[in-house]
């Protein structure tokens, strides 16, 4: 379904897309289910509708909502791709919720056409830049190398990862990605960007004691507030985002998907206050 609510007018709204796509998911599917949970996290009233900064999320044409954009697996890259061009078209900034990571590369190959000198901050606890992955090439183990090979932003810093191969170190060294392991992430944090940034949030960052309904669970993780510190210390234009790889199949009581709308909710707070 796709509803064209909120794509007419230039209004520079934070627009909440939903990619329902799990196919790309290399271990376990369910990533498909996670867009309908987080916007159910969202409207929780067992919480409310501000930020940390104190900023009210349900004034009206704040944040809206676009629906869920449903494509077979050989329609991937268009059908997202024409998606997040729409949104772009009219100024507004999309938070596209995954869906696997696989969804990341076609969403910056969108962003590149407006945004030649993108950056992009990565939370993940794996670097996602395998050639291929099981022989697929757009796996959501690949959307970081499918996207320095095109040569789609100025940078890649990849913040939290902590699964890292040898021929990911080597993927990354080749393409020059700036990669802050969790074991050297500290205390005080802060990262500069020199033009607008994308921010492509993969919950798998966070430890699975804060986290536990994602497909892959890698002890050793950040904390919610150390993501959060970091995120709201940006002094810069964010002009995009995921938030990727909840699995509500493994989500007992909601636990993260009420972390994934916390995220949202953080990260469309940052948006608007830094545009
Ligand atoms: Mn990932
Ligand atoms: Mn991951």
């Amino acid at each position: 379904m796709i509803s064209s609510q909120g794509i007419e007018s230039k209004d520079q709204s934070v627009i909440l897309i939903g990619f329902p796509f799990d196919e790309y998911s290399s271990y376990l599917k369910g990533a498909a289910k996670a867009p309908q949970a987080i916007r159910d996290a969202l409207k929780s009233e067992s919480t409310n509708s501000f930020s940390e900064s104190g900023l009210d999320l349900s004034i009206p044409d704040v944040l809206k909502d676009f629906g869920d954009v449903v494509f077979s697996s050989d329609e991937y890259v268009s059908k997202i791709g024409t998606s997040i061009q729409g949104i772009l078209r009219n100024d507004q900034i999309p938070i596209a919720l995954g869906g696997d990571h696989s969804i990341t590369y076609p969403i910056v190959k969108a962003f590149h056409k407006k945004y030649p000198l993108l950056n992009i901050l990565h939370f993940d606890a794996h670097p996602d830049l395998y050639d291929e992955f099981q022989g697929n090439r757009f796996s959501h183990a690949c959307p970081f190398a499918r996207i320095m090979e095109d040569n789609l932003v100025s940078r890649l810093i990849q913040l939290g990862i902590r699964t890292c191969t040898q021929q990911q170190r080597d993927q990354a060294k080749k393409y020059g990605v700036e990669m802050i392991e969790m074991k050297d992430w500290t205390q005080k944090f802060s990262i500069d960007f020199e033009g607008p940034i994308y921010i492509s949030f993969d919950l798998d960052v966070l430890d699975p004691a804060y986290a536990p309904g994602v497909s892959h669970h890698e002890p050793g993780g950040a904390s919610i507030r150390q993501v959060l510190n970091v995120i709201q210390q940006l002094n810069c234009k964010i002009v995009g985002a995921d938030v990727v790889e909840l699995n509500p199949e493994r989500d007992p009581f909601g636990i993260t998907a009420m972390t994934a709308a916390k995220i949202v909710k953080e990260i469309a707070a940052k948006m608007i206050q830094n545009r």
